[in-house]
């Protein structure tokens, strides 16, 4: 194994290249994050950056992290990829605990199981590296532990569109294209879960859109499960499962375009800023049970109103 940047992009493709066997890839990594606590800890406070986060997500699955900056999406992306360790909780990928690894074993879960693509596409790359040159490297420390991504280099460019650019410098390439070749270079190691954290933030409409193809056709062809931090309402709508996190916590869900609370495994759900507006904060409330569920009622309303519910219940 050598950990080179080998000079010859074209020549990198034509070696590593069409030798994939047919194999199906294997399937992505589950995560599950039990009640996930991270604090910073500055010189005068501390700031609590996750505050109980319970997420449960399939193999395979693409889900997207929406929510106002602030709220600690990049600081659980941190800690799935084994950069961060978490103040309490647990973080499980794949079933095994990334808080609980040695240093070498998470030196390997970095290199093999795991992509991440940080939110600066240059961050992710050498730039003066062609294209193909960023793929190949990103993949040598997966390689040093004698694991061959399931996906050749040149199939991977031809995947995400980049075989036209494959020997052209990163640094000539424009916003979206740079930031598909992150991509690229994050899904390289061939690692069964890839983090990506705000991909299409920098670009124009037609960068996103390219962004957007590239991780659906990733995630089509390698299975792999991919977790993503947006902001942009086109990426979040083309994505079957979204995950709003609000104060650190989950507030929400989306299925196929449907917003729901979530009841966490503490029992609480986080009211929607829009349900607030009726529900401030201190109020009081009766839950009011029925076949399809439970309804929320104010109790100072009820008393106005004086409801027959107080009658039935009384
Ligand atoms: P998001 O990605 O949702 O914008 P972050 O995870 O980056 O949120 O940050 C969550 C909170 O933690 C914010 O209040 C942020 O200021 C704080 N924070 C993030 N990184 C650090 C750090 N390295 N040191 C101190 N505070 C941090
Ligand atoms: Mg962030």
């Amino acid at each position: 194994m050598t950990a080179d940047i080998p000079m010859g992009g074209a020549a990198i493709i034509e070696t590593v290249g069409d030798a994939v066997a047919d194999a199906p890839p294997e399937p992505g990594l589950a995560v599950e994050c039990i009640s996930l606590v991270h604090l910073y800890h500055l010189p005068d406070n501390d700031v609590v950056a996750l505050r109980g986060v319970d997420l449960d997500i399939d193999a395979g699955e693409i889900v997207a992290l929406l929510g106002p900056s602030g709220m600690g999406k990049s600081t659980l992306l941190k800690i799935l990829a084994g950069i961060l360790r978490q103040s309490a909780g647990r973080a499980l990928v794949g079933g095994r605990d990334v808080g609980r690894m040695s240093p070498t074993e998470l030196r390997k879960y970095r290199a093999v199981d795991v992509g991440i693509v940080m939110q600066d596409p240059l961050a992710n790359l050498l730039p003066y590296a062609t294209v193909a040159e960023n793929v190949e490297f990103a993949r040598t420390g997966a390689e040093a532990y004698g694991t061959r991504p399931q996906m050749a280099v040149g199939d991977l460019l031809d995947l995400l569109g980049l075989r036209q650019s494959a020997d052209r410098p990163v640094s000539v390439l424009s916003g979206g294209e740079q930031q598909v070749v992150a991509i690229a270079t994050g899904a390289s190691g061939g690692g069964r879960l890839l983090l990506v954290d705000e991909p299409t933030s920098q670009l124009d409409i037609f960068g996103r859109d390219r962004v957007t193809r590239a991780l659906h056709d990733l995630h089509r062809e390698t299975m792999a499960t991919i977790v993503l931090v947006t902001h942009d309402p086109d990426l979040a709508a083309s994505i079957a499962r979204t995950v709003t996190i609000r104060d650190g916590r989950v507030g929400a869900e989306g299925r196929h375009g449907s917003q729901y609370a979530v009841v966490a495994r503490d029992g609480t759900i986080q009211l929607p800023p829009e349900i607030l507006d009726v529900l401030p904060p201190d109020t009081l409330v009766r839950l009011v049970r029925h076949v399809d569920g439970v309804d929320l009622r104010n109790a100072d309303m009820e008393q106005l109103v004086g409801t027959d519910e107080g009658e039935e219940h009384g």
